[in-house]
């Protein structure tokens, strides 16, 4: 049955074409013929058609403000900037600041044959900060790369947002440097760091190796020790690859919850496929959104129900899925939004934590909606402020989409955002990449 008819592209030409998602016995699928490279067809939800639908149920536009900062001239997705047309907003902004890396996953989206070298100075940076200017916000910002710490002046770059006017600094990392170099980590967060997204795939060596060809599970909590002597924040982000680690999203949940409160959050990424590959990636290489949530739900013995997540608020609502915990004065994490929530700490009073929770984070928090933050809490009284930094947990996921399961409306809801030294290019789109490795951008 066919649930949605909508455009993608041939993994082989890149060219749009006409694209179908269609409900079959074993799920969701995207379907899509190229009148020169054949028919694709791949799963995008492990689930049942309803399932997928009602998901989108209470879909809207959101993520914040948007911008329009190209002309229409060939459409979706070669006009990217973001272009009249585009409907998500901007809820995060992206910037690399190098290419250079300190490790070689093989399933790294930001390989590419840029020059190492070609990394921009500092001046090229601020660059990109006014271009998100120019949108009339100023997001949640990730400084990304390649490795970002390689960089010794990355603190002068994250002041440099400071000065301009960003407020919610991120930076992405493996976090070899910061394991080691605690002044560096001081640094940063002194220039205005506010939290690290740190790549995070497992608790055991094994699935270090499998994924990233190191052992290095010591070296995470190296980090996440050096983040709390320094009061820096971290959202762990796993890259969740199908056999390899999908069986130890509870173990994940629950180191998260050990670490409290120097660990807000998780936010897990189904593995995508970016780069070069000799043939499509089968479907028993892809985990889809509802799996990732049954397994919360299942490795964690129902302490995280699948209904305590929310999809994201968007015109299209599979990009993205959010739960928001606190914990329990038993231990145990509990959904803010569920009926019965019992926040019953005693430095808090429980009905003003509701209220701060309904404010900021009902149904889905209302500004950075696919990855919730902490960015809007200046308005919050300092007890309370505390009382949740300490007491809560988001869980969070996100699966990138690729040249085989792109559906371009759902890219034009887009609103992560990487910024360019011209334009705003959503996060699918800039990493996208052909059967043969060609890039839509750069
Ligand atoms: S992805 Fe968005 S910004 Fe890019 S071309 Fe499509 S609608 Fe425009
Ligand atoms: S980055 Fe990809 S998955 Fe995330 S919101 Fe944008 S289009 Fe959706
Ligand atoms: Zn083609």
């Amino acid at each position: 049955m066919v649930l949605k008819k909508t455009q993608s592209l041939c993994p082989v030409c890149l060219e749009r074409i006409d694209a179908e998602i269609v409900e079959e016995e074993e799920g969701v699928y995207l379907t899509k013929t190229c009148i020169n490279h054949g028919n694709f067809k791949t799963a995008l939800w492990k689930g049942s058609g309803d399932s997928f639908l009602i998901w989108d149920r209470d879909s809207e536009n959101g993520g914040g403000p948007g911008g329009d900062l190209s002309k229409i001239r060939k459409g979706c997705p070669y006009d990217c900037g973001p272009c009249l047309v585009h409907t998500g907003g901007i809820c995060v902004a992206l910037v690399e600041v190098t290419h250079r890396c300190n490790m070689k996953c093989p399933i790294c989206f930001a390989s590419s044959p840029k020059d190492p070298a070609s990394e921009p100075d500092i001046e090229t940076i601020k660059h990109r900060y006014k271009i998100i200017l120019k949108t009339g916000a100023t997001p949640p910002l990730q400084l990304s790369g390649g490795e970002p710490t390689l960089r010794d002046d990355l603190p002068e770059i994250v002041a440099a947002a400071k000065d301009l006017g960003f407020e919610m600094i991120q930076i992405n990392t493996n976090g070899l440097r910061l394991a080691e170099d605690r002044g560096y980590l001081s640094k940063l967060k002194e220039n205005g760091v506010k939290v690290l997204y740190l790549q995070f795939d497992g608790v055991t060596d094994d699935v270090y190796r499998a994924i990233r060809g190191v052992p290095l599970a010591d070296t995470k909590i190296k980090v996440i020790e050096n983040c709390s002597n320094v009061g820096l924040g971290v959202v762990l982000v796993p890259t969740i690859v199908p056999g390899i680690n999908d069986r130890q999203i509870g173990r994940i949940v629950q180191f998260a919850k050990q670490w409290m409160p120097v660990v807000r959050g998780v936010h897990f990424q189904p593995i995508s496929y970016f780069g070069r590959y000799p043939q499509a990636p089968t479907d028993t290489e892809r985990i889809t959104l509802p799996e990732v949530l049954n397994a919360l739900e299942k490795q964690t013995d129902g302490e995280v129900r699948v209904s305590d997540f929310k999809p994201r608020r968007s015109k299209d609502a599979h990009c993205a899925f959010a739960g928001f915990f606190v914990l329990g004065d038993d231990g145990a994490l509990v959904s803010a939004f569920s009926p019965e929530v019992r926040v019953t700490a005693k430095s808090a009073p429980a009905v003003a934590v509701r209220n701060f929770l309904e404010t900021y984070w009902s149904p889905v928090p209302k500004r950075c909606s696919c990855q919730p933050c902490l960015c809007e809490m200046d308005s919050v009284p300092d007890e309370l402020l505390n009382w949740v930094q300490g007491h809560s947990l988001t869980i969070s996921g996100m699966p990138f989409q690729d040249v085989w399961n792109i559906d371009l409306e759902r890219l034009a809801g887009c609103c992560i955002h990487v910024v360019t030294d011209e334009r705003l290019v959503p996060f699918c789109a800039y990493y996208l990449t052909s059967i043969s490795g060609k890039r839509l951008y750069n």
